[in-house]
């Protein structure tokens, strides 16, 4: 099963993503932490998708397609996946689509999850997440059992710089403008299903698998 997570950032896409990987044991791919990945370790490809990441801007198609048609290439993706801010635009769908059609095999759902601005802009701010195993809490929502240490590694938990108040409102401008025409892209091919993000985490999942299943 391949699914695409659609949604503005922050509205629960890769909370969600992870719930899917593990029920369905295919693996969540998240272009951010790609990139995150690559800033820790100092990488060509993260210093430069940082410029853009840091000011809350889209990565350019260019650095973003290539990492993610190698990505989904590797083994453990032939029996499906999840993908967790990919495609971000138009032209990054069409370039999935297309590498999909030459080995003739296709996306079987775009889940949106549906969050207001107003919800998204509360919820950034009481993000953490940890930067050694990706995994994102919420300090009201979604606590940590330890203040400020990650449940599943022990290290730090972060506000990530692109959380922060003034990048959050740059990033719904970018999506609003680059991403949400996704939404009329998947719905013009039939696949697209929109589940209410607003609901607590648990409830957004069983409207997932209830479409999944
Ligand atoms: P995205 O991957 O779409 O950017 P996240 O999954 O990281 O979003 O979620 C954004 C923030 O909202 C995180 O702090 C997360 O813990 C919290 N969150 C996710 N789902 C819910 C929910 N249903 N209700 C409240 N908070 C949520
Ligand atoms: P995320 O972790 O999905 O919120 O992504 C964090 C940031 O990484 C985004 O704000 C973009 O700058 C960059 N990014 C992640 N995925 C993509 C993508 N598919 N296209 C362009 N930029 C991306």
């Amino acid at each position: 099963m391949k699914i695409i997570m659609l949604g503005a950032p922050g509205a629960g896409k890769g909370t969600q993503a992870k719930m899917i990987a593990e029920k369905y044991s295919i693996p969540h791919i998240s272009t951010g932490d790609i990139f995150r990945a690559n800033i820790k370790n100092g990488t060509q490809l993260g210093m430069e998708a940082k410029k853009y990441m840091d000011q809350g801007l889209l990565v350019p198609d260019e650095l973003t397609v290539k990492i993610l048609l190698d990505r989904v290439a590797q083994a453990d993706c032939a029996g499906g996946y999840v993908l967790d801010g990919f495609p971000r635009t138009i032209p990054q769908a069409k370039v999935l689509d297309h590498a999909l059609e030459e080995i003739g095999d296709k996306i079987d759902f775009a889940i949106n999850v549906d969050v207001p601005d107003e919800n998204i802009i509360k919820r950034m701010g009481g993000r953490r997440a940890c930067l050694s195993c990706g995994a994102t809490y919420h300090i009201e929502h979604i606590p940590p059992k330890k203040e400020g240490i990650c449940d599943s590694c022990g290290k730090e938990l972060v506000l990530r710089d692109d959380d922060k108040p003034e990048t959050v409102k740059n990033r719904l401008d970018v999506y609003h403008q680059q991403t949400q025409p996704l939404i009329d892209f998947y719905q013009a091919k039939g696949i697209l299903k929109t589940v209410d993000g607003t609901v607590d985490m648990k409830d957004v999942f069983a409207a997932i698998t209830a479409i999944l299943d």
